[in-house]
């Protein structure tokens, strides 16, 4: 099935407004078996939307278009609509009354510019809106179905979902051959792009029906498996053992799977554990406890953090001895140590975890230059466990994989923990 989608409106073209209508509606085609097409954006320009239309209406099998069927005096997509289709705007009985009540209820008159949004092509197949006032309406061209939606991300959402989406599945249901397809996004941390990739590579030849797909989003990378298949149970098997061999190759490089956040599978290790844990946070400032603190429940496992910037409140805050940072500098590992057992004897918590480094630009000694980040893991009973990094890039990426690579050591120690 060849689809098109076309949004409309100036905004679109002006960069005040980014498409976001069409990625979603997109992902959900794709996973039916639909590749889109094409996407065109048109500005509220008459003639350019009555071409458009035309054009995609003898390229494709389904446009979905959107923007345009509001009351304000730029929103002309029907008439465009009417003129591409050769066929004049009639007033729709149904909308025009629920419009009528519409308006009611909010103690208003219905206005002549609302009461426009009841005028559809002639032969128009007409939806209500379930969460807004201007109608869904359905043009036939040729061999063409043209869906007209408003261009309000909600209002586009619920008629998407209940509506396009469920005519397009029985439509590609009537049709003979297809092509399943089974996504899974496995979510790895601590391994680059690019040894992933090497990684990967022999799955990738062993397991012929699904496609690997990688995707850097700091300080994690992705690894997209999109199985296809004649039926949907054949792609859901293929992916089922390519995800097993990718978990294989990975190990616990894996954190997690499609949805999973990785501060949300780490407050779920914790809890797990029946564990606290305690920050003392130099370079990163908090960020640490910003990202923990976003997970719902994370009173259950966080009891606090400390950022401590300078000696000073190290020493303060989390007991780092004076003579130690005198001897070793602030961005040392003694000094590490010292935070995460200080701030979890402050806190008296289970773990403690210290950050301490350069996030640059300047900054840093010829010993221990920009990028230089010390992590230290603290808990009763054990040694604390301490690990220098030395982290590439901007201070934003500094701060960044400094969280990151402080987190990964707890989640290490919960999972051995977990699973000795
Ligand atoms: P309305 O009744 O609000 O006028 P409409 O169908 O005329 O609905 P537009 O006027 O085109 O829709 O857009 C309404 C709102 O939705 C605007 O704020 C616009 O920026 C936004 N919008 C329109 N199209 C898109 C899109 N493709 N992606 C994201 N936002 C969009
Ligand atoms: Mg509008």
């Amino acid at each position: 099935m060849r689809v098109e989608l076309l949004c409309t409106g100036d905004e679109l073209v002006t960069g005040l407004t980014t498409d976001t209508n069409s990625p979603s509606l997109e992902a959900r085609l794709f996973e039916l078996g639909v590749k889109v097409r094409r996407v065109v954006l048109v500005g509220d320009v008459r003639e350019d939307i009555t071409q458009a239309l035309r054009e995609a209406a003898t390229r494709a099998d389904v446009v979905i278009v959107s923007g345009g069927l509001g009351p304000t005096a730029d929103d002309f997509t029907a008439e465009c609509a009417a003129v591409a289709a050769g066929v004049p705007l009639v007033e729709d009985a149904g909308t025009l009354q629920f419009l009528r009540e519409r308006a009611a209820k909010r103690g208003r008159e219905l206005t002549p510019n609302v009461a426009r949004m009841a005028r559809v092509p002639e032969g128009s197949e007409v939806v209500p809106n379930p969460v807004g006032a201007a109608p869904l309406f359905i043009v036939r061209m040729g061999g063409c179905r043209l869906f007209f939606l408003p261009g309000v991300p909600s209002e586009y959402r619920a008629l998407v979902n209940g509506e396009v989406l469920p005519r397009v599945r029985a439509e590609l249901e009537k049709r003979p051959v297809r092509t399943y397809r089974a996504f899974r996004l496995l979510h790895t941390m601590g391994i680059p792009e690019s040894v992933l990739d090497v990684r990967v590579a022999p799955l990738a030849r062993a397991h012929p029906r699904v496609v690997f797909g990688f995707r850097t989003h700091a300080p994690e990378n992705q690894l997209k498996l999109m199985a296809e298949a004649p039926s949907q149970a054949e792609a859901e098997a293929a992916l089922a053992a390519a995800e097993a061999a990718a978990r294989q190759e990975l190990g616990r490089a894996v954190y997690g799977a499609d949805g999973d956040t990785y501060h949300g599978v780490l407050g779920r290790l914790l809890t797990e554990a029946k564990a606290t844990l305690a920050l003392a946070e130099s370079c990163t400032g908090g960020l640490i406890a910003t990202q923990l603190t976003g997970v719902p429940g994370a009173s259950n496992f966080l009891m606090g953090g400390a950022v401590v910037y300078t000696e000073k409140m190290k020493t303060a805050w989390a007991g780092v001895p004076e003579s130690l940072l005198a001897r070793h500098g602030a961005v040392s590992r003694p000094v590490a140590i010292a935070m995460a057992e200080g701030i979890r004897a402050a806190c008296e918590t289970t773990y403690g975890l210290s950050v301490t480094g350069f996030a640059g630009p300047t900054g840093g000694t010829p010993e221990e230059p920009v990028g230089t980040v010390y992590c230290a893991l603290a808990e009763a009973g054990a040694a604390t466990r301490c690990e220098r990094f030395s982290i590439p890039g901007d201070r934003d990426m500094v701060r960044l994989f400094a969280a990151s690579n402080a987190l990964e050591l707890l989640r290490e120690r919960l999972l051995t923990v977990a699973a000795p």
